[in-house]
């Protein structure tokens, strides 16, 4: 039996650093509040709060007074820097540049586009990535903001005689994200040739891990992704994964494993997210050599 963890998994770099930046802080026994999980895993989040990270809300923030908080990688809309100075909060900004950049560009996009343009982003609603796009639309400006997931809230919310700027939350699939711009590109064609400014947005490291990934679980029996539920991009690779290896299972630790997935099995391969701890990949290699009485490599 080979069980191996795949060298390419684990924290992206938006990830390391704020996990970095926590721990700095955390080490020296300085209180630090963390607005929302600092990833979208809870292992790992619960590793952190062990060594004193506490976790609120937005609501919770209003509270606050004259303390440390943190704003993960997924970054934050603007009413959270103003509330922070209010209360007069100090801020760990600990958001990717990646977003940052994005967040910057549909700000410009806000100051340059004509009357009536619609600013698109394809994202997930809730996400707190998404929030943080979306706040960079004032309500009151004169472009419209506009969530889409997918095709059929594409063509209900879009109104395709006016100019479109479409963006997406930077862990989404790039193959779905351009299908979705080529198929919003072909519907605007008829509307007298309307503008449709696509801009790609998704991070690479989570684009570059789709095919890596897929090359990854090619080569075993039986794959174990392990991600958060909550994990945007868990869902994209763990999807690019399957889509290779049927035998590919999704889970979030090592309760969530079934023995009899590995019964015929001579390899294991052991993937995850871009918000997977590798000391949570590396304990479900331990726990299957254990369990599976066999050795690891
Ligand atoms: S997935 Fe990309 S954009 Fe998101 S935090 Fe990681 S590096 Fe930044």
């Amino acid at each position: 039996m080979r069980i191996e963890v795949d060298p390419d998994s684990g924290f992206c770099f938006g990830v390391v650093y704020a996990i970095a930046q926590a721990e700095f802080f955390l080490d020296q026994g300085i209180k630090v509040y963390c607005l929302g999980d600092i990833v979208h895993n809870d292992k790992e989040v619960e590793r952190l709060k062990a060594k004193g990270l506490e976790i609120i809300d937005h609501e919770q923030l209003k509270q606050l007074k004259d303390a440390i908080v943190l704003i993960r990688a997924h970054g934050e809309p603007p009413q959270t820097y103003k509330i922070a100075k209010e209360n007069d909060i100090t801020l760990i900004d600990a958001s990717c540049p990646i977003v940052l950049k994005l967040q910057n560009r549909i700000r410009e996009v806000v100051r340059e586009a004509p009357e009536g343009s619609q600013i698109v982003i394809y994202g997930k609603p809730g996400h707190p990535e998404v929030i943080g796009l979306l706040g960079q639309i004032p309500d009151d400006a004169h472009v419209d903001k506009i969530l889409i997931t997918g095709e059929d809230d594409a063509f209900e919310k879009i109104d395709f005689s006016r100019p479109i700027y479409l963006f997406s939350q930077t862990t989404k699939s790039i193959d779905k994200y351009y299908k979705l711009g080529e198929t919003i590109k072909k519907k605007a064609a008829e509307y007298n040739n309307q503008q449709v400014f696509f801009n790609d947005t998704i991070c690479r490291q989570v684009s570059n891990r789709d095919t890596k990934i897929k090359e990854f679980a090619k080569q075993f029996d039986v794959v174990l992704f392990v991600a958060g539920k909550k994990s945007s991009n868990g869902k994209v690779l763990f999807e690019a994964a399957k889509s290779v290896n049927p035998n590919t299972y999704f889970i979030s630790s090592v309760e969530d494993i079934h023995l009899d997935w590995f019964e015929n099995a001579d390899s294991i391969g052991i993937c995850g997210a871009t918000s997977t701890p590798a000391w949570l990949m590396e304990q479900v290699k331990e726990f299957l050599a254990r369990e599976l009485n066999t050795y690891s490599v």
